[in-house]
């Protein structure tokens, strides 16, 4: 099916159709409740949002539940580090290698010598490219993570959720112990405990799906606002933080994701999905009903069905 024939009445039914066709499988999942915030949210709420190049959105289902970004803000943390101190210096400390290990696993840590988080969307790697953000002090660097996502969602209100971040905050054991093991190998430095603080912070930042299309849409538009053309951060970044989302995105399902459904994308385990479909559209979602590894049931079969009807793989 072509989309870009489609008439915005055929595509806002289509997605009408796929979510109520596919709400019965958040039964399928559990939410979070490691962070114990997160176990309130409803898991029968499914909302997706499309947003295509010329900055026109259609949406469907529970498109204005606000969730928290939690892991897809590694995107926003890594284009700002990237912009700050450059890849070279960000992939010194932190790996571009995929894992087949869990989001917080502190394994490979240990093991791969020297020590180095494989990469940017695991928890260790975005602790340590947290840590790389410019600023004097948090609330400037938190200002500025904040100034990019508001720039990426196309939103000046976006914010952080302060019940959530506090939630994490109280709870976060395993992330302080990456963090800290990570300073004893010299991969990240200074105060352990101000680090963290602002990675929970920007895990917390709150959006809906509609922001994540609008997100998802700059990068497939190659770091430009969709609407303004204006850039919004340079290209060749937005080609290296795809690339992650195609090789790590979906935690240590990506591979089975990369054949399913074939677009670049971020999840996170407040069941948001960001995506990005180079040139053609930006697909945000949210279904806090997640599957075994993290990601949101309802949304991965979302995702499969658009992508197998309208042709997305880029493979
Ligand atoms: N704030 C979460 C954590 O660090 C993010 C995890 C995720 O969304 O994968 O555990």
């Amino acid at each position: 099916m072509d989309v870009s024939q489609m008439s915005p009445n055929e595509m806002e039914q289509q997605l009408q159709h796929a979510v109520e066709e596919h709400r019965r499988f958040t039964t399928d999942g559990e939410v979070a409740n490691y962070i114990p915030k997160l176990g309130s949210a409803n898991p029968k709420t499914l909302g997706i949002t499309v947003t295509m190049m010329d900055g026109t959105s259609f949406t469907a289902g529970d498109c204005d539940a606000y969730f928290t970004m939690q892991s897809i803000s590694k995107i926003v943390s890594l284009l700002l580090a990237l912009q700050d101190i450059g890849p070279e210096r960000v992939f010194d400390k932190v790996g571009k290698e995929p894992t087949g290990d869990p989001f917080n696993s502190i394994v490979k840590l240990e093991t791969i010598k020297p020590s180095r988080p494989l990469n940017p969307m695991i928890n260790a790697g975005a602790i340590a490219v947290t840590s790389m953000i410019a600023g004097k002090d948090n609330p400037e660097k938190l200002e500025r993570l904040l100034q990019l996502a508001r720039r990426l969602t196309n939103d000046t209100s976006v914010n952080v959720n302060k019940e959530v971040y506090l939630s994490e905050k109280s709870t976060a054991d395993r992330n302080r112990a990456l963090a800290y093991f990570m300073r004893e190998n010299g991969i990240i430095h200074g105060d352990v405990e101000d680090i963290l603080d602002l990675y929970f912070r920007q895990c917390a930042i709150e959006v809906t799906c509609s922001h994540l299309a609008y997100m998802g849409a700059v990068l497939a538009n190659r770091g430009k606002d969709p609407i303004t053309s204006e850039k919004i951060v340079p290209e060749d970044l937005a080609r290296i933080v795809k690339t992650f989302m195609v090789t790590c995105g979906m935690y240590n399902a990506s591979g089975a994701f990369a054949i399913d459904v074939g677009i670049p994308a971020k999840s996170g385990v407040s069941g948001g999905i960001m995506s990005a479909v180079p040139n053609r559209m930006g697909i945000g979602v949210i279904g806090p009903a997640l599957d075994k590894h993290g990601n949101s049931v309802g949304g991965l079969r979302l995702l499969e069905t658009l992508s197998r009807e309208w042709q997305l793989s880029i493979f």
